[in-house]
């Protein structure tokens, strides 16, 4: 699949979101991109991690694992491709850890899924689960890279889409300009 066959289906889906949102950092974007509604369509999510499962097929993986929750049910379609096993991994107290009876064992080669990386900070900690664990990590394949390929893992990075989203500071910001109502991504409403 092309980035634009793949935007194509984040636009169909919902994932690609347009109008005037408050990002996290204080600025202000008129996209906004929300992977977990590629989730709502087993179809589409099928499609996307089998083309992102594809493009390590060169690599031999034992397992597929993702930080929760944006990685959960990615982990598991990636390895559903892959036919391997996949676990996720959640934070207790704030470290990225391993519960419910899920392992890693000495050796494994590990892919590494997740749905967006801003700053790379779950996958980080996810690797250096793997590496304390003595398993290797087989690469790191992700929804979104929207560092635009600045960001590095020290392995094999694989994105479906690789863009910096354009974001202004308030008093920059020309949709505030336009006139149109602000609003915080995963809330209805508008903040004013
Ligand atoms: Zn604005």
């Amino acid at each position: 699949m092309t980035e634009n066959e793949i935007l194509a289906v984040f636009e169909k889906t919902g994932v690609v979101q347009k109008g005037h949102f408050l990002l996290t950092s204080g600025r202000h974007s008129a996209t906004y991109m929300q992977c977990a509604r590629l989730f709502e369509y087993p179809e589409y999510s099928e499609m996307l991690c089998a083309e992102l499962a594809k493009r390590f097929g060169g690599e031999a993986v034992d397992l597929v694992i993702g930080p929760a929750l944006g990685g959960i049910i990615m982990a598991y379609e990636v390895s559903r491709a892959l036919k391997t096993r996949n676990v996720f991994a959640e934070r207790l107290d704030g470290v990225m850890t391993l519960r419910r009876g899920f392992d890693v064992r000495e050796g494994q080669r590990v892919l590494v899924v997740e749905d967006v990386v801003t700053t790379g900070g779950s996958v980080r900690e996810v690797l250096r689960l793997l590496e304390d664990r003595g398993a290797r990590a087989a690469g790191v394949g992700v929804m979104v890279d929207r560092t635009a390929g600045a960001v590095e893992f020290g392995c094999r990075l694989e994105s479906l889409v690789s863009m910096e989203i354009v974001s202004y500071p308030p008093d920059e910001c020309p949709v505030c300009r336009a006139g149109a109502p602000l609003i915080k991504p995963g809330s209805r409403a508008f903040i004013r």
